[in-house]
């Protein structure tokens, strides 16, 4: 979380009393970067394009010019007025890519209207549970929508929602949105939207589908950018470990440092069976949360492991996205993100909201090459450190610099020039390999 360093305060935002006293309940002292950049401009009626991804405080972002302003519709509008509109109708749309953070964006919307008393309506939308009971909650429209984008067409489909009369659209995690194949479906719902609307779109990269995107549905919008990952709290750290020692350097890091909720991130979801058996081996219990989990399972362990009940959770990428746990101290990559991009939503489920948190990826020789890549994408450089008592054989690092060159056609003086390139890159890094002794050096373990 960066906090706005220009002393802007919420007051000077324009924000409504309600809203105000809100977050003083809250104790949110101060708006984040992304609030204080983002709020007027929202409230004057700008479209906006953010990068920024969960922990800048995004959701406060669009959720309070929201409420804001369906509160001074309410306000305009006759004692009359169907809650939401008429009949099936929506207001305010929000689109997010997941179930669980459909019901996270939900719960923060509604927490910050409390002071409304009521006045304003949210309903959640999202699959994986009964449609019934969702039409139900969907009769007499709703001013603020928020929903999963397949489990909305099927309701609209079914007559539970109409979108004609949409003012204000939310794309949460755009990217994300689109690289779980959603992209159809937002096509769909985007054309039974009225053309004038106002469109805010967050996302935490901007990959060329996203950027299609803003271009076809962003009227002159305001452009901010924050940073995603906020160094100050949040520390990044490598291990090199040897090849079939991961789970071992794991389950000695857990147990030496005594870590009670940490998050660790596998591919698959029998990578997540697996792990949560070798470690329970060691002593260890672990809860896994993946895809393959009905949604009452995963909502379990999910309450499970904020209320700290579960040590460790095991999770595919399916819990990188929109988790608020609140201070989440540990996150690792026990297997690395295939996309550079979901390693920074991965690692931004620590040190969330100022809170110091520590993020952690363990790479073997065969990671090495693509950490290397996910530096790169994401502009950052990790020195590489080892696990005392885990040494890694410097040999293999070595090997790996031979066999794994990224393979020109052979006999070209390219391909010459790359291989001592990477074997340049490897000396480097077994050079700069140091044996770690105290994981949590450089800042308190709370
Ligand atoms: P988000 O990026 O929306 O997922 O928010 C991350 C966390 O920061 C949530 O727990 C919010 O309640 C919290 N938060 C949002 N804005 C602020 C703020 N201005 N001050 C303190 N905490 C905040």
């Amino acid at each position: 979380m960066t906090p706005d360093t220009s002393n802007t305060r919420f007051q000077d935002l324009g924000l409504i009393a309600p809203l105000l006293a809100r977050l003083t309940e809250l104790e949110y002292q101060q708006p984040t970067l992304i609030q204080a950049q983002a709020i007027p401009n929202i409230l004057a009626g700008r479209d906006l394009i953010a990068g920024a991804n969960t922990g800048s405080g995004k959701t406060a972002t669009f959720a309070l010019p929201m409420l804001q302003q369906i509160a001074q519709q309410i306000a305009d509008q006759s004692s009359v007025r169907n809650k939401g509109g008429d009949g099936n109708r929506v207001s305010s749309l929000i689109l997010v890519p997941t179930r669980e953070l459909a019901k996270q964006v939900a719960d923060s919307v509604r927490s910050y209207a409390v002071h409304f008393n009521g006045a304003i309506k949210t309903v959640a939308v999202f699959g994986g549970v009964s449609v019934n009971t969702q039409m139900k909650s969907l009769r007499g429209g709703s001013d603020i929508l928020v929903a999963t984008p397949g489990r909305l067409l099927d309701l609209i489909s079914n007559n539970a929602v109409k979108l004609d009369q949409v003012k204000t659209l939310v794309l949460d995690e755009a990217d994300r949105m689109l690289s779980l194949g959603f992209t159809e479906e937002l096509t769909e719902l985007l054309a039974l939207m009225p053309k004038q609307k106002q469109t805010l779109l967050f996302s935490a990269t901007f990959p060329e589908q996203v950027q299609t995107l803003t271009t076809q549905l962003l009227n002159d919008p305001v452009e901010i950018q924050v940073q995603s990952v906020d160094a100050s709290t949040l520390v990044q750290r490598v291990f090199d470990v040897n090849k079939g020692e991961k789970t071992s350097v794991l389950a000695h890091l857990i147990k030496q440092n005594d870590w009670r909720q940490v998050l660790i991130f596998v591919n698959s979801k029998n990578g997540c069976e697996h792990l949560a058996y070798k470690l329970l081996k060691r002593d260890i219990t672990a809860e896994v949360f993946h895809g393959d989990k009905g949604q009452g399972a995963r909502s379990r362990v999910l309450e499970s492991f904020k209320s700290g009940e579960i040590d460790v959770l095991i999770a595919t990428d399916i819990a990188a996205r929109g988790l608020d746990i609140e201070k989440l101290p540990v996150v690792i990559n026990f297997d690395l993100p295939r996309s550079p991009s979901d390693y920074m939503h991965r690692i931004g489920r620590s040190g969330r909201a100022g809170e110091v948190g520590l993020a952690l990826s363990l790479i073997d020789y065969e990671d090495s090459h693509h950490f290397k890549v996910i530096e790169k994408k994401n502009k950052i450089r990790l020195e590489r450190e080892q696990v005392k008592g885990f040494e890694v054989d410097e040999s293999l690092i070595e090997d790996v610099a031979i066999v794994k060159p990224m393979a020109k056609p052979a006999g070209t003086g390219k391909k010459k020039a790359k291989k001592k390139a990477d074997t340049l890159n490897n000396d480097k890094l077994s050079n700069k390999a140091s044996v770690n002794t105290d994981i949590w050096s450089g800042y308190s373990k709370s």
